[in-house]
This record gives C-alpha cells, structure tokens and sequence, in this order.
C-alpha cells in the first residue's frame, strides 16, 4: 500500500557562510534522511531532494513535487538560516502535504568545544522560526514536528502524518460507486459532491442497479461454489448453512454471487468504495421469469469487502464510503475498523452505551472472535428474506470514531474518542455489533456529537489516535471538532460557534 510512494525532504540553508558549511550541511542531511529510514519508523520512503537556496530552486522543488506521481508530501527543514522571502514562490505554488520539521542535527551543545562556526551551522532554532513565520503569512496548511530526529516520538508524528498524506493522495484517486440513491429523505448522510470532490478529492458516481445485474448475470457457478468454500474455511459455519440443499446454504451461495457481482463491477470501474441502498435491489418482482436481482441485501458482500479496504456506506451514504476506505489506507496494519451506525441506547448510569450495529454490515476487522456465518430472515427493505452475515461482537479496547458533514459551507469532521466494551449475547439480534462508551461520558459525548450534527453512520478505528484525524483536517482544510475526555458541553458549544466565524470570514 506505502511501497511505491514517496516523501521528499528539502532542507533549506543559504550560502552565507561559504561552499563548505553547505557541503557539511547536505551531509548532515543525507545522513539524517538515510537514518530516519533505516530507523523502519515511517512507512513512507524519505527521499532527499537537496538543499535549496534561492527562490528558483526553491519554487522547482515545489513543482516537482506537484507534478510526481509517488510524491505524497514534503518534510522542509532549515538546517541554516533560510531567509524566508526565498520560500514565497514555492509555497504559493505546492499542492501536496507540507511537513515541517523542527529539529537539529546535533542533538545536545557540546559546552567546551562550541564555537561561532557550531553555532552557525546548527541554526535550526533560528531559521525554523523564519520559515514558520511565511508558512503562516501565506496561510500554509502543514503540520509542524519538534523534536529530535532520532527520538522515536518525533519519527511516531512524522509516520502519522505520512499515513494520512498516502490515504489523502488515495483519495484523489478515489472513485465512489452509487448502487441506488441515497435512502429518501435522509439529510444527514447526503451533500455537495462537487464540493467533496474539490475538497477531499474523491469522486462520486451513480451506477443503476440494473447495469450491476449485467455483472451478476454474468458469474460463473464455479466461481460461485469456490467463494462458498472459502467461507467455510474463514468463517465459523454450524448447521445448516455447512450443508447443501438446505435454504440456508442457497442463500449463502446468493450472497456469495451478489459479493462476485459487485466486486467484479467495482473492478471494471475502478472504484474504492460503494453504496448500497436496500430498496433498490434490480428487477422489482422477484416471481417474474426475467428476475435478475439480489435475493437479498448484499450485506456478507459489504462486511468482506470493508475488510480489504473497499470502502462502504449504507443506505447511499457516500461520505462514509469514502471516509472509511480514507480510514483503512491510514490505519493499515495497526488494529481493525468498520463502519458502524449508532444503533440502540443502554442506560446503566456511568457505564451507560451505545450499541453499534447495522442490518448486517460491519466489517469483521473488528470481530473479538472468528466470524460466525449466520443465514437469518431480515425483514427490511424491498427484499423481505433469508439473509447471510457475519455475526460476532467487537474487541474491548479504546479507539476513535468519526465521520464528515456537510454543512452548506463546509465540511466538518466530528471525531469522538470512544470505549468499547464488553457486550452481552443477542441471541435475537444475530448481527455483528460493538458497545462504547462515547468519552468523556454517554450523556456529554453523546450530547456533543448531536450538538456538532453528527451522523448516525460513523468509521472507527482501534489503531489510530486523534492526531490522524487532525492531520486528515489540516490536509484537506475541513473543520474538525473533537469529543475527548477533556471535553465540556459549554465549552464544545463555545468551540462550534467559534468555528461558524472562522469559516465565515474564511470563505
Ligand atoms: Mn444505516
């Protein structure tokens, strides 16, 4: 997923003080560059793209990086002092993540020995001001990193921060498939897809249901029965769903060749993410000769895709679609994520929660336990059937959920820190599902995300921390607002308001 991308590190230094103190200081940089690499900290490869002095080769840089295909993002660092006038140019030109980093490359001052010429050549102190001070002249979005470059808590920000510029360059490259509109009515989940696709990159297209059943036509029945068979080695499957002949096991073969069927559309389109809607699922009379539909909603097909990294929103929520294939890129390798919707409330005083579920689509990353493959009747939407799923409950453990509204004149991504915790057998409700506690608490967590416009559909994670979402804002220039156990209802009221001006005045 990282492989084939880069960040470019561009140290900034000027020729002040003579061609020597510039060859010691690319030295340095070369040697810190390989470091932080073999250091195995970043995910992203840092290429070293010189030491630039003067506007010229600074604003070719910039563009070089614009217009690379691999490059995801640039760290600067100022190794000298870097007069800023050279940066204008360049930083009014680059499209891509900005990074800066604050550092040195000596680490503490060696009291005896230090002399003019030390000093000079370790003015990061100095000459990272300077260039702080035209990044926020010109309004630059970035992140800024203090700290040692060997300390692996610096290395730990810049790796955050190169996992949201590859799931941010993932989505400029991010197609979201519409199998049917979104469900009528809703407000929450709908938007300016113009807007998104100016802001967050992705695009978002309508595919008619009635084009997905060409796919579906077309599956093999060998393909069929090879796919139910990797069901049952990755899944728990008892009873009747193991056994030909029975209804369950048709209908888990159903939802073996509905998952062929979208995977196989999603494939010849290009697309990272889709949406279903369950009233929508191809020929209407399911008795009628010429039928060509799902027999059911493609619900085991959205829980497999999720897991490797298909993005999904139910019921035509595309922000959410593409928000967790956003989510999967970023937190790949480091604990599971879903989408998940705000189900049903569980008042037990301070332990008080809120179960997550969805008819059936939850992605099984989350799953405390191998999946049980389950074939229940689901008596929603305009398929009333037996349908196949994924039953289990999530790992207890903290993680972070989150999901973009769209405001009118903005987005706003709403991130709340939440606990999930032990939840008690369903025996009726046979659906994946997790129990949290939104923090600081139910009633102010809750309260906080209702206040902010929250979604019932959100994309969480147990890998991640606040920061990747705050960089994910900071990369794209959406609002966000965080719920944590810091938070107040008065203060997070005062907070949104504050953010009505900002984004007023910004416009
Ligand atoms: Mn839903």
């Amino acid at each position: 997923m990282f492989d084939n991308l880069e960040i470019w590190w561009v140290t900034g230094a000027q020729m002040l003080y003579g061609e020597e103190p510039v060859r010691i200081v690319e030295s340095h940089s070369r040697e810190m560059v390989d470091g932080i690499n073999a250091a195995g900290a970043i995910p992203v490869k840092v290429v070293y793209k010189g030491t630039v002095m003067s506007s010229k080769d600074i604003e070719r840089v910039m563009l070089e990086a614009n217009a690379d295909g691999k490059c995801i993002g640039i760290i600067t660092w100022m190794h000298t002092f870097s007069p800023a006038k050279m940066w204008i140019h360049g930083l009014q030109q680059l499209r891509k993540p900005l990074l800066h980093l604050h550092t040195q490359y000596n680490a503490e001052i060696p009291w005896d020995t230090m002399d003019m010429d030390f000093m000079n050549l370790n003015q990061s102190a100095h000459g990272d001001r300077e260039f702080g001070h035209i990044c926020a002249r010109l309004d630059v979005r970035r992140k800024v990193v203090v700290g040692y470059w060997k300390d692996p808590a610096t290395l730990e920000r810049i790796a955050v921060w190169s996992r949201v510029a590859a799931a941010v360059a993932d989505a400029r490259d991010m197609l979201v498939l519409r199998f049917g509109d979104q469900m009528n009515n809703v407000a929450v989940t709908d938007g300016d897809k113009v807007a998104a696709e100016m802001q967050l990159g992705y695009h978002v297209d309508y595919c008619p249901v009635s084009e997905l059943m060409e796919y579906h036509k077309a599956v093999a029945d060998a393909d069929v029965d090879a796919l139910v068979a990797e069901y049952h080695r990755m899944y728990v499957c008892e009873g009747d769903v193991a056994v030909p002949s029975t209804d369950a096991y048709k209908a888990v073969w159903n939802a073996a060749k509905a998952e062929l069927a979208i995977r196989a559309c999603l494939k010849a389109k290009g697309a990272k993410a889709f949406t279903t809607n369950f009233d929508d699922l191809g020929t209407d009379d399911i008795n009628d000769p010429k039928f060509e539909g799902f027999d059911q909603i493609p619900g085991l097909a959205a829980q497999r895709l999720m897991a490797e990294g298909i993005g999904f929103g139910a019921e035509g929520d595309w922000k959410s679609a593409a928000l967790y294939r956003t989510l999967w890129v970023m937190n790949r390798g480091l604990g599971g994520c879903s989408f998940l919707e705000d189900y049903t409330l569980n008042f037990d005083g301070a332990r008080s929660s809120i179960l997550q579920a969805h008819m059936l689509e939850v992605c099984p990353t989350i799953a405390e336990e191998k999946p049980r493959l389950e074939v229940h009747f689901l008596g929603i939407g305009i398929r009333k059937a037996q349908t196949a799923r994924l039953v289990f409950t999530s790992r207890p453990g903290t993680g972070i959920t989150a999901t973009v509204i769209d405001m009118g004149n903005r987005f706003r991504l709403i991130v709340n820190d939440v606990e999930c915790i032990k939840s008690k057998p369903l025996p009726k409700l046979p659906v994946a599902s997790a129990l949290w506690i939104p923090m600081p608490d139910f009633a102010t967590g809750a309260g906080a995300w209702i206040m902010a416009g929250g979604t019932h559909h959100s994309c969480f994670a147990y890998g991640i921390t606040p920061e990747y979402w705050s960089d994910y804002a900071e990369m794209t220039g959406i609002e966000m607002v965080h719920i944590d156990k810091n938070t107040t209802l008065e203060g997070f009221k005062r907070e949104l308001r504050m953010g009505e001006v900002y984004y007023m005045l910004k416009k």
